[in-house]
């Protein structure tokens, strides 16, 4: 089955062509465009660049196309793509700008332009559906609850794949088949509990603590806004800081927003960049704010991720994936940093050697199993999709 995988942004398209079957996972097709104005226009180009390559015969060989789509209002799950979606993009466009109109328009097009593909719809917040009403509810007025205004969670399609693999590398088929049919079945017990803590760290960062392959928590909240500082996002902010700049500083609220979005985060702090690469090479030559916004990414990182410890009741996995994640050993070796009491002990050794690529780093003697897991959000949302579409077909 011919799967299209679409990531849309508010000036971009990329996309990742699969051949998905039992057993079978091959990418037959990879390409992207940016300073997007048509969508359509580059959907049509994307397609006949895949025909002349000789990746498909014919479009209508592409079967379902899948949106990573980012948050709807009043709707999560992996869901097919119609109007239901439609709108609970944007109801939330607001919250996700970047995001949902051009998710709306390019589901859209998608409709148009291959009227035989099955759309699906996989979103960021689908894992946290089974966190508790306790782990979700903000303490604000009813009404403000009412109109949407809870934790809702991202970066769900990364994390949903930590929790399968680090099952498997922990020996624990059953939860991994768990996660695979999570979607479809919803969480099933299991004997004994797997107790996992997720540090997705990249251009953008969350960490998420997993019972038995299923969310208890993230430290994303309402809106991708949130939880450890982003490349150049704030995280985590108090809400009485809003107020108090707009009439101290004399900010409009779109002012703020753009400051908040664009302008903080690493880069705001350090002032060398958005890029890790560049504030570690800042830091390295002594600067430093970059120096500080290094320890706050790892402050914030261990912040959060001792966070989920007493609801887990333990810990045996503690992975590490995305850009940062996957290529900064001195970044876990900073993260991982006097736990031994805990039971966490990295090998420094098989730490330093493993950059981009799947590995166990931790200690013979480490209760807990530390692993870097290479994220790979095209190949999650495949393989999401072609589960979603075998159940209903
Ligand atoms: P992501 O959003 O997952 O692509 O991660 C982006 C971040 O990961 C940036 O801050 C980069 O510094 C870092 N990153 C990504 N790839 C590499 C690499 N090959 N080597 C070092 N850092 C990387």
């Amino acid at each position: 089955m011919k799967i299209l995988v679409a990531n849309l942004g508010s000036t971009s398209f990329k996309y990742r062509l699969f051949e998905m079957g039992e057993g079978e996972e091959d990418l037959l097709a990879e390409g992207g465009y940016e300073r997007v104005g048509d969508y359509g226009k580059v959907i049509r180009d994307a397609l006949s660049t895949m025909e002349e390559s000789g990746a498909i015969g014919s479009q209508e060989e592409i079967e379902v196309v899948g949106f990573k789509t980012v948050l709807g209002r009043n709707l999560s799950g992996c869901v097919e793509a119609g109007d239901e979606v439609l709108e609970a993009l944007e109801g939330f466009a607001e919250v996700a700008p970047a995001h949902n109109p051009a998710y709306a328009a390019g589901i859209r097009q998608f409709s148009e332009i291959l009227p035989g593909a099955r759309r699906v719809a996989l979103f960021e917040t689908a894992f946290y559906q089974w966190v508790s009403e306790a782990g979700r509810r903000y303490a604000v007025p009813k009404g403000w609850h009412e109109a949407g205004i809870q934790r809702h969670g991202f970066h769900g399609a990364s994390h949903k794949f930590v929790a399968e693999r680090s099952a498997e590398l922990l020996g624990r088929r059953d939860v991994a088949q768990g996660v695979q049919r999570l979607y479809q079945d919803g969480p099933v017990e299991t004997e004994r509990p797997l107790r996992v803590i997720s540090c997705h760290l990249g251009g953008s960062s969350s960490v998420t603590g997993i019972r038995s392959g299923v969310a208890i928590g993230t430290s994303m909240g309402f809106s991708p806004q949130s939880g450890l500082p982003q490349n150049n996002r704030v995280g985590d902010l108090d809400s009485g800081v809003i107020p108090y700049v707009m009439k101290s500083l004399g900010l409009s609220v779109e002012e703020i927003e753009r400051q908040l979005t664009k302008e903080s985060g690493l880069l705001g702090v350090s002032g060398a960049g958005n890029d890790l690469r560049d504030v570690r090479a800042a830091a390295t030559g002594g600067d430093a704010d970059a120096k500080l916004a290094l320890e706050l990414l790892i402050h914030e990182t261990r912040r959060w991720a001792s966070s989920f410890l007493f609801e887990l009741g333990g810990l045996d996995g503690f992975v590490f994936t995305a850009g940062i994640g996957e290529n900064h050993p001195w970044l876990r070796e900073a993260v991982c940093a006097g736990l031994e009491e805990f039971g966490l002990v990295l090998d420094h050794a098989k730490n330093e050697g493993c950059r981009g690529e799947e590995g166990e780093i931790s200690a013979e003697s480490s209760k807990v199993k530390v692993f870097v897991i290479p994220a790979n959000e095209e190949l999650v949302l495949a393989r999401e999709v072609y589960r979603k579409v075998s159940v209903l077909n």
